[in-house]
Formats: C-alpha cells, structure tokens, sequence
C-alpha cells in the first residue's frame, strides 16, 4: 500500500495542493495505493493525459478520469478547489454553513456551494466502519458503556400549525461511547497537584433520524451501530425493553432517582444543537438532517486528528459510489446513506 500522508498543518496544505495536478495525483494514490490499473481492461500499462489533470489513458486507449464513478463524478469544479472545501470540512473546528463556504471559496452562486457541501457529507459515511463498544482496553480507564437515547430536533412552530400538521420535530435517535476513570482530567497534567477525581468523556458516537421512537426503529439501530455484549444505558423508555434479552448488557437509568441520567450523551447532543442552530440558524430540512448528522458524527470521532480527517473525507470520496446530485437532492430523491446504505465496492 502507498497511502499519502496528509499534510499537518495549513502551509504544508497549501504547498502540497497548489495546483489540479498535485491534486489528481494525490486523488490516484488514494484511490489507487497499489499503482493504477484501467477499471475497464484491467491492465497497468496506462500514463497520464498532460493536457487535463486526473485523467489516464491505457494502452487500450481507455481515458479514464480519477473522479469518474466517485462522489466526484463529472465535477466542473476544479480539484484544487475540492481540496480546499474537503479540508474546511474536515478540519473547520465547528463546521461551515453553506454562505461562508462559498465566501472562503469564491464561489459565484451559493447553490454550487450548497451542493458541494451535500456532495462531501454524501460521501462522509465509511462503509466499512466498525460498531461502538464497551470493550476500551486502556487500563488507565475503569469503567465503559454506551449511552443511547432519543432527541428531538427542531420544529419551533405555533400550537395552532401543530396542531394542524402535526409536529414537524425530528427524532434522532444517539449513540454515545462513555469512558469513566478516577485520576486527573488529562494524562499529561499527572505532576499537577489538584486533587484526583471521577471523569467521564465521550469516545465515539452515531446518529440515526428514525420515524418514530419505537422498539423496531430503536432495536435496528442498536444492532448496526453498537457491538454486542457492550453495556448499553437507556433510559426507561419501552422501546428499548428488549435491549438485554437481545443480547446487548442493558442498564436502565431512571431520571427520577439519578441526579443527571446519560449525561455524556447529553453534553454531545446540547453541542450538536448548538451547532445546528448556530451554523445552520436551525434551518436545517428535515429530509437533509441525516446528512448534518453524518457531518457532525463524522468531525466528532475524529476530533483529536483533524489532519487524518482530511485523508480520510477525500479517501471516502474517491470510493466508487453514486454522487450526490443537485437534482436529486432539489427533488428529495437522494437518501442520505446511514449507515449501510445499498453502494459500495461489488455492488454489496
Ligand atoms: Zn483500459
Ligand atoms: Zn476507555
């Protein structure tokens, strides 16, 4: 394997991605790490086309272009301007909204920003991720479970349109991995003299928007996104009744007796709140939510690396899967993926 190694900080970004060259070829190298091979005949013997970066030609006379069939797929944007948006999503501390991407970028019309955010988000699920757990082996740490549990989001709407329509709040349902530990808050501040304490913090986290919180909707999401055998902590809600039978090791939290029940998950889902309605103003769709909650899901888990995010948003990009496009999304056709939606490599 060749996999690049990514740039660790904004002046080597900006050397290594200053032209549509540098970019094509680092693109090939992701999406290509053992050397380039034509996707149509399969042979190696193939060179670059000078006149137009990224794209190949094979001794059959295949041209081939390194976004083809990718979240990228017949792009009029130029790459270096792709990189750039890939490494404002990746790295952009609290993530952007689609009118200040399109100022950083210079964009002309805020659709084409709009889009391209929805195109990276689109590709911001990894297929082959691994389920939560509660098996952290740090043995510094002496405690672990995962906290899961329903929101609502949005719908700020009068009693009279609620009443009409309906609600129009969005359930997501979140899944939080907790580590607990009695020490210090932070392993390098052990010479501190403050005295030691009990910690919790947030390992990793998933979302889901469901249609309704019922044990179906609650049962299917534990089973894709946390491993079983984990300790798994709810609160009383029926839906997750069968939680412990299933397989999973299930501790229900009651609110009345616990001062702050699944508090890590509360602290992640008030930050994504927060977010939502400070990048977004709240305007988020509710058809598109499950894209801004594959974004916030997708910085959170990487929020110590954002460098590796940055590797990792363009090496999901060039899988070879259906692009998000502007059509689709206009029209509500396309469908968030999350988490295993019906692409991939061999068709699985
Ligand atoms: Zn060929
Ligand atoms: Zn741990």
């Amino acid at each position: 394997m060749n996999y690049p190694s990514p740039p660790q900080n904004i002046i080597e970004f900006s050397r290594a991605f200053s032209t549509d060259k540098a970019c094509a070829d680092y693109l090939f190298s992701l999406r290509w790490p053992r050397g380039y091979s034509c996707p149509k005949c399969g042979i190696t013997k193939a060179g670059p086309i000078r006149a137009t970066p990224g794209m190949m030609e094979c001794e059959n006379h295949h041209k081939i272009s390194v976004t083809a069939g990718t979240a990228l797929h017949r792009t009029k944007i130029p790459l270096s301007v792709w990189f750039h948006a890939a490494w404002l999503v990746a790295t952009h501390k609290s993530g952007i909204s689609a009118l200040s991407f399109q100022k950083q970028l210079g964009l002309t019309r805020l659709e084409t920003a709009w889009t391209m955010l929805h195109k990276l988000r689109g590709g911001l699920v990894d297929p082959d991720r691994s389920k939560l757990n509660s098996f952290c082996g740090d043995p510094t740490h002496s405690e672990h479970w995962v906290e899961v549990d329903q929101i609502e989001i949005g719908g700020v709407q009068s009693r009279a349109d609620r009443d009409a329509r309906g609600s129009n709040k969005a359930i997501v349902l979140v899944a939080v991995e907790v580590h607990k530990w009695h020490g210090q808050m932070h392993r390098d501040a052990s010479k501190s003299r403050s005295g030691d304490a009990w910690h919790t913090k947030a390992g990793r986290i998933r979302m889901r928007v469901v249609a309704s919180h019922n044990t179906m909707d609650a049962l299917t999401f534990l089973r894709d996104n946390v491993e079983k055998g984990s300790n798994v902590m709810t609160d009383a809600h029926g839906s997750f009744n069968l939680v412990g039978p299933l397989g999973w090791q299930h501790e229900f939290v009651v609110a009345k007796r616990e001062a702050d029940p699944l508090a890590t998950h509360g602290r992640v889902t008030t930050n994504l709140k927060r977010w939502l309605m400070g990048t977004h103003k709240g305007s988020v769709q509710p058809q598109h939510l499950q894209a801004y909650l594959n974004e916030f899901v997708f910085r959170f888990n990487r929020r110590d690396l954002p460098w590796i995010a940055f590797n990792r948003v363009l090496a999901l990009v060039a899988l070879e899967r259906p692009a998000v496009e502007y059509e689709a999304l206009y029209k509500h056709t396309w469908i968030h993926p999350n988490p295993r939606p019906n692409w991939g490599r061999n068709g699985q």
